[in-house]
């Protein structure tokens, strides 16, 4: 009945829905929470729209740690209720939700005091896995010897290391989750517009009947009418209440976190690591060719559109990293850095932000107007959920319980028995098993609509570069499918080589902007304009860290 595809002419379908449609809920912001809101709504049968003011995930959404896990560092916190539910989302995602793209992944935690470390810490690893009980996909937590790490991550100092636990947990490309969820909304009927900023709410007395927005490609303004607006602005919620004239019953403190990217050759470990620090926990993510390590926890009350890496941040990483790992990570080795926000709910003024909890808040600041913010990535469909239950009272009408428990979103179906049949898919395409194992592992059942696009252009099947996995078809099928519109749209999260290539791949910008150009109707000059948005938003990055580093240079040399 209705279609998950996002392209240039499913947008103005929807721009032209905005203005003529009554709907049950609007939901404000394009990130997990709100796609997420949106997608439970929508499958409860409510007729829903979602406007977002940039792209799909382009705020705190793509810049995450990308672990879909319970929290060790919680455990600490005697959080075990918070554990036990991620826990179990995590379970969900990786077997029933989203399997194609939520990957269990193993992780190191080493142990330095021989006889304490291994007690301590294997109590709460085990505490860890029997939260998440014995009906899971999962392994349960292994304790590995000292002579047994040199043959698994001979990067963990023999000096200090004296042996390890080993436990699992399980990781995801946020930014292309994110979006895969707005498209499972989509095809439940949900209403997506990107690109549409919501400026102002609509009144009818004290109760919130729709709200202002503008379209900022074309800045045409437009009424959108709904019986309740559900806001999932992240750590934009304060400026929006602000800006709206409502008084919330909450506060979202920010709190700036940066990872650092580097080359897989940089660490010799066949897991991934994750280490104590003096305020919270470092990890250290395998990621493809790379290794994502981070992450910071500091507060923030600068730029919410574009939190910036400083040196002080990736100096903390590298320290950190390099308290355990032999040889020492280097500045030089550096691929990538990006940074994000995490929208910490406040709840009293003078807490340190590592402490707050990451549990959400809904809030109904006035009739007709619900917010929500706080928890985690995994969590998203748990506060989808409890949004659109309090949001469902302002409907004069009985709605259905939500059912994202048991919606797998686009792709999932289907996926395991693609990948037990990659050689008939091989020799149906002509690409290679390693090409069809990566295309299952980020579009699984769609790869049909990618098979498409190469049948009916074959230089589609070429690879974009041989140093990275990615072809033609898929970048084409970004802006086809996925509704990206603009270079940085692909570059930083439609595909992640803004921090996979060195550079923040600013070789492979042209080929790219000439390969979406025709399908998203740009002229020369359109063209161009993008790649300058693009390369803009790069040299502003790089200048906080790179001027930084050469600020350091100076005093070394
Ligand atoms: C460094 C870091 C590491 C993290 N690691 C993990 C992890 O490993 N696992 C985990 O579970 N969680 C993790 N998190 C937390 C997780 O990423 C966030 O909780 C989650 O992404 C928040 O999603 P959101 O949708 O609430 O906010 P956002 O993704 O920020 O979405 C809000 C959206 O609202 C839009 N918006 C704002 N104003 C308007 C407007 N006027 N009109 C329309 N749209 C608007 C914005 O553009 C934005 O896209 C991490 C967070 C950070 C910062």
């Amino acid at each position: 009945m209705f279609n998950s595809r996002l392209d240039p002419n499913q947008r103005e379908n929807a721009l032209h829905a905005l203005e003529t449609q009554n709907f049950d809920v609007l939901v404000i912001g394009g990130g997990v929470t709100g796609v997420g809101t949106a997608l439970d709504a929508a499958s409860r049968g409510l007729r829903v729209a979602l406007v977002e003011v940039n792209d799909i995930a382009s705020g705190t959404s793509s810049r995450s740690s990308k672990l879909i896990h319970g929290g060790l560092r919680y455990l600490e916190q005697y959080d075990f209720k918070l554990v036990r539910e991620a826990l179990q989302e995590r379970e969900a995602l990786v077997t029933v939700l989203a399997p194609h793209l939520v990957k269990p992944v193993a992780f190191l935690y080493p142990l330095h005091e021989k006889i304490k470390d291994r007690t301590y810490v294997g109590a709460g690893l085990a505490l860890y896995d029997v939260l998440r009980g014995f009906n899971r996909a999962l392994p349960w937590h292994k304790h590995i010897s000292q002579k047994s790490i040199a043959a698994i991550a001979p990067s963990l100092r023999p000096d200090i290391v004296t042996g390890a636990i080993k436990y699992f947990d399980a990781q995801v490309d946020d930014a292309r989750h994110t979006m895969m969820v707005a498209r499972t909304a989509a095809r439940h009927g949900a209403v997506i517009a990107t690109r549409v900023r919501c400026e102002s709410l609509i009144f009818e007395g004290k109760k919130v009947i729709g709200v202002v927005a503008t379209d900022t490609v074309s800045g045409k303004k437009i009424n959108i009418a709904a019986a309740v607006t559900i806001m999932c602005a992240g750590v934009w919620s304060d400026e929006l209440h602000a800006k709206f004239g409502l008084k919330a019953g909450y506060e979202v403190r920010m709190s700036k976190g940066v990872h650092i990217v580097l080359p897989k050759s940089a660490i010799n470990s066949q897991s991934g690591i994750i280490l104590k620090t003096p305020t919270s926990v470092l990890f250290v993510i395998p990621w493809n060719n790379e290794w994502i390590v981070g992450t910071t926890d500091t507060e923030y009350t600068g730029d919410r559109n574009e939190p910036l890496a400083l040196r002080e941040d990736v100096e903390y990483i590298l320290n950190q990293a390099n308290r355990v790992l032999k040889p020492k990570l280097s500045e030089a080795e550096i691929i990538g850095v990006y940074a994000g926000l995490r929208p910490l709910v406040s709840r009293k003024a003078d807490s340190s932000t590592s402490k707050l909890s990451r549990e959400h808040t809904v809030d109904r600041p006035a009739p007709g107007f619900v917010s929500i913010a706080g928890g985690k990535y995994t969590t998203y469909r748990i506060m989808a959920t409890d949004a659109v239950d309090i949001a469902s009272k302002e409907l004069k009408r009985a709605v259905p319980n939500s059912v994202t428990d048991k919606l797998p979103i686009v792709g999932a179906d289907g996926y395991l028995a693609l990948m037990q049949q990659i050689p008939a898919l091989q020799s149906e395409s002509g690409l290679s098993a390693a090409t069809i194992e990566h295309l299952l592992n980020r579009y699984g059942s769609l790869i049909s609509e990618i098979l498409e696009l190469i049948a009916s252009d074959v230089s589609l099947a070429t690879s974009l570069h041989p140093s990275f996995p990615y072809i033609k078809a898929e970048i084409l099928y970004a802006v086809t499918h996925e509704g990206a519109q603009s270079v940085d749209d692909v570059i930083s999260r439609r595909t992640r080589l803004t921090f996979e290539a060195p550079e923040n791949a600013e070789t492979l910008v042209l080929q790219i902007a000439d390969i979406i150009a025709p399908a998203l109707g740009w002229n020369k000059n359109e063209k161009q304009l993008s790649i300058d948005e693009y390369m803009a938003i790069v040299h502003r990055e790089r200048e906080a860290v790179a001027s930084l580093f050469e600020d350091k240079s100076a005093v070394n040399s």
